[in-house]
């Protein structure tokens, strides 16, 4: 049995990768299978993804679009359709900014096909990125009349967006090893995308988990107290009943006896804005301890990256 102490890695590394390599990366978590990737698997393991109607993992690339509209006619039929988990700006004139993930996109054509805003996003997107609508229907005939412009925005633009556009639109992936409970309490902002990694799928007797078991140091014992001996002591009984088990059954039988303890990767994916709501709920004295370990410090390090949202 291993047991380490928990930690977090701000994922700002893949703000610089294509949206099929941040999503292939996020992806892999789910089933620590991140030894696979290489030049060519992003787009296939996206296409993959998509087929399977593993959803939540399209979700990993957000991009930002701008979108010059013709009437304020077209900006209410937009409006009128309300497609979901996208964010958007009116700015001056007939011009939108639009954020969302690969997900909010495919389903904004899956579901509003015939709106003129979306047909012209739709379309945009097609161009740049052959593989985005894969099994959505797509009329690649069809431009909007009078043509709507889209643009993509960079992330470097958004970067430079005033704090209100700049917390609804720039989102950023915090990737934490931490133990279940923690992870448990996180998933509850509903407003975020997740990727966990899966007791169903990865079988920690394999070698590349060191065929242990590894748990999260608790903060509330010190090492070498009776209390700390007791913990360490189950954890060890623990593994020893897992490991047993998964000499006859699944995975994801085995993982019945595993404990709160237990480490896990979670990919937590939102705007600035819900980072904030995260860190006032999780970094205040009524928070669970174990999840203020690891919030406090990511919010000093956002307080650095992001000083106009977070100072
Ligand atoms: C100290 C503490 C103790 C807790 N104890 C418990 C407990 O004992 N049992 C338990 O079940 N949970 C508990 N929770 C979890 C808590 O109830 C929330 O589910 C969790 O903190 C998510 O936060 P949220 O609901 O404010 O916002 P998020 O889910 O992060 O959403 C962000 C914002 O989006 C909006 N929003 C999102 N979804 C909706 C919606 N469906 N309707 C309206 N507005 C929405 C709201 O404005 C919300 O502020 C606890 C949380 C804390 C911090």
């Amino acid at each position: 049995m291993k047991i380490i102490p928990p930690r977090f890695t701000v994922l700002d590394r893949l703000d610089r990768e294509s949206l099929p390599v941040r999503i292939e990366y996020c992806g892999r978590v789910c089933y620590k299978s991140e030894d696979r990737i290489d030049r060519e698997s992003a787009i296939p393991f996206v296409a993959k993804m998509a087929e399977h109607g593993h959803n939540s993992v399209l979700e990993m690339g957000v991009l930002t679009l701008q979108v010059d509209c013709q009437s304020a006619g077209e900006i209410n039929e937009l409006f009128r359709c309300q497609p979901r988990y996208l964010f958007i700006d009116i700015l001056d004139g007939n011009r939108l900014l639009v954020t969302g993930s690969v997900r909010a996109f495919r389903e904004m054509q899956l579901f509003h096909p015939n709106c003129a805003p979306v047909r012209a996003m739709s379309g945009f997107l097609h161009r740049c990125h052959d593989w985005f609508f894969v099994g959505i229907p797509l009329d690649e005939e069809s431009t909007p009349d009078p043509p709507i412009q889209v643009k993509k925005v960079d992330l470097a633009q958004v970067d430079r967006f005033p704090p209100l556009q700049l917390e609804k639109h720039r989102h950023i992936a915090v990737k934490f090893v931490v133990n279940r409970a923690v992870t448990h309490e996180i998933v509850r902002h509903r407003p975020c995308s997740f990727l966990q990694e899966s007791q169903r799928y990865c079988r920690y007797s394999d070698d590349k988990f060191g065929s242990e078991v590894t748990f999260i140091k608790p903060l509330f014992f010190t090492e070498g107290s009776v209390e700390y001996n007791v913990w360490q002591q189950a954890m060890r009984e623990t593994e020893k009943m897992y490991l047993q088990l998964l000499e006859t059954c699944t995975p994801q039988a085995a993982r019945t006896v595993l404990p709160n303890s237990c480490k896990t990767e979670l990919i937590v994916y939102c705007n600035l804005a819900e980072w904030r709501h995260i860190f006032r709920l999780r970094t205040s004295k009524a928070a669970e301890p174990s999840m203020r370990e690891v919030m406090i410090p990511l919010q000093e390090d956002f307080r650095e990256r992001f000083p106009a949202v977070f100072a």
